[in-house]
């Protein structure tokens, strides 16, 4: 059986048989990939307590038809800080839903894969979470294909001069004055929020990790980035629902 080895981090698990584990993975080479780790549920088995959301190892792995299986996985990010707090984890189970659901199967990602694991790892010293899981969500809607326009007009690409700053999720971006007639779902946002939506779709993992704090992300730049999701990619994040029913700011 042709083997290959890639670093992976879990997105999901789900239970297969007795005690084997399949887990929806993205590899940095190999992108979005589905894994049965056998035997995961056992307790004292080489894969207890590793296949698990949010781990990152270096994996070999045998290919199948339709699942790999997990050879080894020799693990090198546990992200424990996340998993410790409950809004943390909410959160980065909100990131791997998202980006289970923003990849094909087996298209290589390379940027998503630094994407995922930046944010988890600012996230976990973070202490204005929202700020890291609005600009994941920016930033992956950018890779996708999908980044919204927010310098000039989405519609006519005119620079926006007026005061009042016009939203379309459906334009995605800004609209100018002469374009307004044409868009059926505009919303009229501030300065701060243009500003604040501008800063995560250039916030810098590396570079500005402590710059997460003390940022504040307004409705209206959380709404649209939602929205912007939903459209993008045709459905809304289930885990974002519970996080916002259970952690209302
Ligand atoms: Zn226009």
């Amino acid at each position: 059986m042709p083997t290959f080895s890639d670093q992976i981090t879990v997105l999901r698990v789900y239970d297969l048989g007795e005690a084997d584990r399949i887990a929806i993975c993205l590899g940095k080479k190999t992108g979005k990939i589905s894994c049965v780790a056998k035997g995961a549920r056992k307790s004292g088995g080489k894969f207890s307590g590793k296949v698990q959301p949010l781990n990152t190892g270096d994996a070999l792995l045998y290919t199948g038809k339709s699942l790999n299986t997990i050879n080894q996985f020799e693990i090198t990010e546990t992200n424990l800080k996340i998993k410790a707090n409950l809004l943390k984890q909410c959160i980065g189970i909100v990131i791997a839903e998202a980006t289970d659901a923003s990849l094909e199967k087996e298209a290589p990602s390379e940027e998503t894969f630094f994407l995922l694991n930046q944010s988890l790892f600012c996230l976990s010293d973070a202490q204005f979470n929202s700020m890291i899981l609005y600009s994941f969500l920016l930033q992956l809607l950018a890779i996708t294909g999908f980044q919204p326009e927010l310098t000039s007009c989405a519609n006519c690409s005119n620079t926006i001069t007026a005061q009042k700053i016009m939203l379309s999720t459906s334009s995605g971006g800004l609209i100018c004055s002469d374009c307004c007639h044409l868009i059926h779902d505009l919303v009229s946002v501030d300065q701060d929020t243009i500003f604040q939506l501008k800063s995560m779709q250039q916030f810098d993992w590396h570079l500005e990790k402590s710059n997460a704090d003390g940022f504040f992300v307004s409705n209206k730049a959380a709404e649209f980035i939602e929205k912007m999701y939903e459209q993008s990619w045709g459905k809304k994040l289930r885990s974002l629902e519970f996080l916002k029913k259970n952690f209302a700011s």
